[in-house]
């Protein structure tokens, strides 16, 4: 869970998910090991093993519907990106205005 500012930002995520559907190029993996990387099921890696299969801009472990309710289906194992991007950061606000929805204020 994601506290700040006294708020539940993992609560904005859950009614989210844009920052999973938001381009093909950012689930990429980075600095997982290989151990790390054969827990996500190959069916939801990419051809060339470089990052998350996406379908269009989304990726292929996003449930639910962005801006409605989602969750990532390999949420313990997700890849290093994935744990980066914060509500109210710069992505989050990136990939919230493509699907409409107001940036996150954190403070
Ligand atoms: S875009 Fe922001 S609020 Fe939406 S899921 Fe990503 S980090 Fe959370
Ligand atoms: S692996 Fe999970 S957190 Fe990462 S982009 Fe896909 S759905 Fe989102």
């Amino acid at each position: 869970m994601t506290l700040m500012e006294g708020i539940d930002l993992s609560s904005c995520c859950q009614s989210c998910g844009a920052c999973c559907g938001y381009s093909q190029n950012w689930p990429r993996f980075s600095i997982e090991s290989d151990e790390e990387l054969a827990l996500i099921p190959e069916t939801l890696v990419n051809e060339r093993q470089s990052g998350m299969r996406c379908e269009g801009d989304r990726c292929s472990a996003l449930q639910g519907e962005i801006g409605k309710a989602t969750a990532c289906g390999i949420y313990a194992v997700r890849p290093e990106v994935c744990r980066t991007c914060m509500p109210g950061d710069a992505e989050c606000a990136m990939a919230r205005r493509k699907f409409g929805l107001p940036t996150i204020e954190t403070a």
